[in-house]
């Protein structure tokens, strides 16, 4: 399906993203301010693709380490030993333990890649504006953006995890260096669906010449 009604930016209209208000925008300026709550609006958000690109680069960078790098140490009195996400997994998958290796090795490892991957391609659709299928691209960022909301959830998996661990005893559990690596990509990739701006995938629908229209 092609999108026939002309967008916001076509007809010079920003909607506020703090009241919904849709304003005629200042002619020349990319901001103004919303005549109704006084918020900051502007026609697109700024530098989205440099910044996204930015963040999501950031995140592919520290999704190496995480992944590579021990994200926890678990002491016992026979000595110390520190385990990758996968190790842990590997650790974890018994017959009753398998639905958290499960959750660990979706939280962590896939989910975090497939947002990276998912980001990467709708930035790539959009700056060739090789965007056919608007709606697709369109419900492709809304889940990128819903699984956002639920990354912290390995962050409690792990740490419900360590707490199993020291109610035995004579053991106990710290963080690794692979742990911070992988709050930093759960932290980089929110930022990056956070800049991105779902409009630039409609705009992609002819009329170029508006898109740069308030720069
Ligand atoms: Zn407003």
């Amino acid at each position: 399906m092609t999108a026939v009604a002309p967008t916001a930016l076509q007809l010079g209209l920003c909607s506020c993203e703090h009241c919904g208000l849709l304003s005629r925008a200042w002619p020349g300026h990319e901001e103004g301010r919303c005549p109704r709550c006084g918020a900051g609006v502007e026609l697109r958000k700024r530098d989205s693709v440099q910044r996204t690109w930015a963040f999501l680069i950031a995140a592919a960078v520290c999704y190496v380490p995480a992944n590579l790098l021990p994200v926890l140490t678990t002491k016992t009195a026979a000595g110390s030993d520190s385990d990758t996400i996968l190790q842990g997994v590997v650790l974890l998958w018994s017959p009753t333990g398998w639905p958290l290796a499960l959750i660990v090795l979706v939280a962590s490892v896939m989910i975090p890649s497939a947002k990276i991957l998912a980001l990467a391609y709708l930035l790539l659709s959009v700056q060739h504006e090789r965007v056919d299928h608007h709606d697709q691209h369109g419900r492709l960022y809304r889940i990128v953006e819903f699984v956002g909301r639920w990354s912290m959830v390995d962050v409690f998996v792990d740490a419900f995890t360590a707490a199993l661990v020291q109610l035995q005893p004579l053991m106990s559990v710290s963080p690794a260096p692979g742990l911070f690596f992988f709050a930093a990509v759960v932290v980089l990739t929110m930022l990056a669906a956070e800049s991105f701006d779902p409009r630039l995938i409609w705009d992609c629908d002819g009329a170029p010449e508006a898109l740069h229209a308030g720069t």
